[in-house]
């Protein structure tokens, strides 16, 4: 079987890698001509809306998935005509704009930050009175790792953050006094069978993903669990799904989803029976899914900006590396690492020893 994937950045170089030992092949349409997954299979080179390539991969892969939340509608659909498309296409819409994806929250009962719509400076300083501050401005699309976004403090600040978005579409959320930010990962095969991932707890700086942690046994998981097949079922997904949530005193508010494999997720690799890129390629396939239980207590960290010393890191002996075989640059993600350990205790002093060394080489 021949798995195509939209995008062929270090997602679908992971997902590729995870698909090798069940006998998959990999074919990738991506504009770069230096990508992390070309050494993974046949590469397809061009723009991601170029008809003539996009009937290339419908041709020749059995299914096809997509790496990144941004591919346009029409691609989408395009592709849905000619062959199986996971997760589909109703997917992409709404969370490619936060805007429809919280009012698509609301509608089956998950709670989201309170938001309104900011399509200039007026609606701006209307929405900050039922809002409050301090508030986030985020541009309805094209926005991550905080890209697009602008933190109000103050009245002073608000010419500045609609400036800042240039026209864009926007919405203006609360500000969520959150204790932590989690995360809670599930895969849902064509035959409607789910399995979910032990929540991850997420540390973000600058808007990016640091550390995220495995926590099995979490309060919250059936909480998460509950809103996560909720949203599985509205969207009659297919493949793995990530819906990232704000911890509020034990109450979880909905920030996001992602409808791929997410960077939260990057610990099932060493760190459960059966990881979140070969779950997702069994869903797409509808073959059964696999076991989703946490081997051990497992963290990622990701490194920013820098590639880790290979020999420093290779020292610890408890640490997986992962490069992405991608050219640093300022605030880019070029790899992580694992940790895995059998206390907490032990888990934490991993943490900060790989930690020390993301700090070291991250610009950002
Ligand atoms: P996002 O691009 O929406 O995932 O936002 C990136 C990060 O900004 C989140 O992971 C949070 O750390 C922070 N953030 C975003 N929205 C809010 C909010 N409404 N309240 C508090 N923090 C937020």
């Amino acid at each position: 079987m021949k798995v195509g994937i939209l995008g062929a950045g270090q997602l679908a170089r992971m997902i590729a890698l995870a698909g090798y030992p069940i006998g998959l092949e990999f074919i990738f349409l991506d504009p770069s001509e230096d990508s992390c997954a070309n050494r993974l299979g046949e590469h397809l080179h061009g723009a991601y809306n170029d008809p003539r390539l996009l009937a290339q991969l419908a041709e020749r892969a059995d299914v096809v998935t997509y790496e990144f939340e941004n591919v346009p509608a029409e691609v989408a659909e395009f592709l849905s005509a000619r062959t199986q498309v996971h997760p589909a296409p109703k997917a992409l819409a709404v969370a490619q704009d936060r805007l429809i994806e919280k009012a698509f929250f609301r509608s089956i009962d998950i709670p989201t930050a309170p938001y309104a719509p900011v399509n200039s400076l007026a609606d701006l300083e209307a929405a900050i009175i039922p809002i409050g501050l301090p508030a986030i401005l985020k541009s309805c699309t094209m926005g991550y790792d905080g890209k697009g976004q602008s933190l109000i403090r103050s009245t002073d600040d608000l010419a500045a953050a609609w400036d800042a978005l240039a026209g864009a579409p926007a919405v203006l959320e609360g500000f969520v006094p959150f204790n932590r930010e989690v995360s809670i990962i599930a895969a849902r095969n064509v035959s409607g069978e789910v399995v979910f991932y032990p929540l991850s707890e997420n540390v973000h700086r600058g808007g990016i993903l640091r550390v995220a942690t495995s926590r099995e046994g979490d309060p919250l998981q059936a909480k998460a669990e509950a809103y996560i097949s909720r949203l599985m079922e509205a969207l009659e997904y297919v493949g793995v799904l990530a819906l990232e949530l704000f911890d509020v005193d034990g109450d979880l508010i909905a920030n996001e989803f992602a409808p791929r494999v997410h960077n939260s997720g990057h610990w099932t690799t060493e760190g459960a029976e059966t990881s979140q890129f070969e779950n997702h390629l069994r869903a797409i396939l509808n073959l059964p899914l696999g076991a989703t239980s946490a081997v051990n207590k497992t963290a990622m960290i990701n490194f920013i900006g820098g590639l880790p010393k290979d020999e420093a890191l290779l020292a610890i002996p408890n640490a997986h590396l992962h490069l992405y075989d991608k050219a640093p640059r300022k605030g880019r993600k070029v790899a992580h690492a694992t940790v895995r350990a059998n206390t907490s205790a032990e888990l934490e002093a991993l943490i900060s020893q790989v930690s020390t060394l993301a700090d070291q080489v991250d610009d950002s």
